[in-house]
């Protein structure tokens, strides 16, 4: 079970967000018809599935940080923690990405090299965790005491239950890339490391 307090993550509602881009904005990496459908099919089904587990029960108000922290590792709530993790870990992606390229500035870059190397080495890093997550899940850029390191997670699990604060993330499902690069999971990952990673953000949670 968890020990980190839940308000070291977040307070993420239950809701589906807006995406913080239009749909297009990340083409050709990720197309519209992509982002439309993983936005307003699969994240929202995810949202969706959770109103209808929880509601009438003691977490119907809760936030989707408190969720995933109660029933993390609790097999008869799985079908909720699956749908709460999801739910957080794709709100999470979309301010993961950007239109417009940029690069880590300041403690973030600094970091980056103590702890990677190079920036090359991280991206290669973080190519491998996200080609070689097998099947359905994610890959991480997290923190956990100041050190930044890589990691993938299956399916809907999350880092921070584990004590790993989340920086940046990809999703590796086969319905972030599968319309726009088939099987071609390799060309997806290369296309937003290389161009769409929002830095920004991951300065923002580097600095948390
Ligand atoms: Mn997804």
């Amino acid at each position: 079970m968890a020990h980190l307090n839940p308000a070291r993550i977040g307070a993420t509602p239950q809701t589906l967000p807006p995406l913080p881009f239009p749909a297009a904005a990340l083409e050709p990496a990720i197309s519209a018809q992509t982002l439309g459908f993983h936005h307003g099919k699969h994240h929202k089904g995810y949202v969706d599935t959770l109103h209808k587990l929880v509601a009438g029960t003691d977490m119907a108000d809760s936030t989707l940080e408190e969720i995933i922290f109660a029933t993390s590792g609790e097999p008869d709530q799985e079908k909720i923690f699956q749908a709460a993790a999801q739910a957080w870990n794709h709100s999470f992606y979309w301010q993961s990405l950007s239109p417009a390229a940029s690069a880590p500035k300041g403690d973030l870059k600094s970091a980056i090299v103590r702890d990677f190397g190079s920036h090359d080495a991280f991206n290669t890093a973080l190519t491998k965790a996200a080609t070689g997550q097998f099947g359905s899940g994610w890959a991480w850029l997290v923190a956990k005491e100041g050190k930044l390191s890589v990691m993938s997670t299956s399916d809907a699990d999350v880092p921070f239950t584990e004590g790993f604060v989340p920086i940046l993330t990809i999703d590796v499902w086969e319905h972030a890339y599968y319309l726009d690069w088939q099987n071609r999971r390799a060309g997806y990952v290369e296309a937003v490391i290389d161009r769409h990673l929002n830095w920004d953000f991951a300065a923002s949670n580097y600095a948390a």
